[in-house]
């Protein structure tokens, strides 16, 4: 019977095994607040609340002429947010404005979903229902595109955040570069789902 219960155990974490997916968090910075607009950059970064860690990661920006030439636009009142941010967070408006230090939308989004295919069948969250995902998944059919994970992987940290409202952020980096912000959300929800599990065992 014991042989039996650990065969069985052994068949239960095998699964586990297989179906365990991959948890990327994206951070998107953008002239706009919904569907449509300009994307500035995109940060992203694996993460693991089994072990703590953050893994791969990827950033790049995009040129904001390419983006209007794919028929995204901006939003004059996140234009205006910008203009109040500090230097060093404007800095990402300098680089998307210069092809030297930005690439194209469409590269960005293939780049971006050859990241996605090296993770196992990842889980993709983003900051809010509405924001970082459906934002990133509406430019790519602009270009043509399909996003390279599957809609119901789609996550929101937004709401896992506001699950554990006592629970501090300890921010990293540059405020509002999307890369810094990826990190700081990815090692926060590493903390929140770790104590979400503790909430369900
Ligand atoms: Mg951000």
């Amino acid at each position: 019977m014991i042989a039996f219960l650990k065969g069985l155990l052994r068949i239960n974490r095998k699964k586990q095994k297989e179906t365990k997916k991959d948890r990327i968090m994206v951070d998107l910075e953008t002239l706009g607040t919904g569907p449509g607009c300009i994307i500035l950059s995109i940060g992203a970064i694996s993460f693991d609340p089994e072990t703590n860690s953050t893994g791969r990661h990827f950033y790049m920006v995009i040129n904001t002429e390419s983006c209007l030439a794919y028929g995204l636009a901006v939003n004059p009142e996140t234009l205006h947010w910008w203009e109040q941010q500090n230097h060093e967070a404007q800095e990402v408006l300098r680089q998307a404005n210069d092809y030297k230090t930005s690439v194209s939308i469409k590269f960005a989004l293939n780049e971006f979903n050859k990241f996605i295919s090296q993770h196992r069948d990842p889980e993709v969250w983003g900051n809010g229902a509405d924001f970082d995902n459906t934002i990133l998944a509406y430019a790519m059919t602009k270009c043509d595109l399909v996003p390279n994970w599957k809609f119901w992987n789609n996550r929101c940290f937004r709401t896992l955040k506001n699950m554990f409202p006592s629970v501090k952020m300890n921010r990293i980096g540059t405020y509002h570069n999307s890369l810094d912000d990826a990190e700081t959300q990815a090692q926060h929800a590493n903390i929140l789902l770790k104590k979400l599990s503790g909430v369900e065992a």
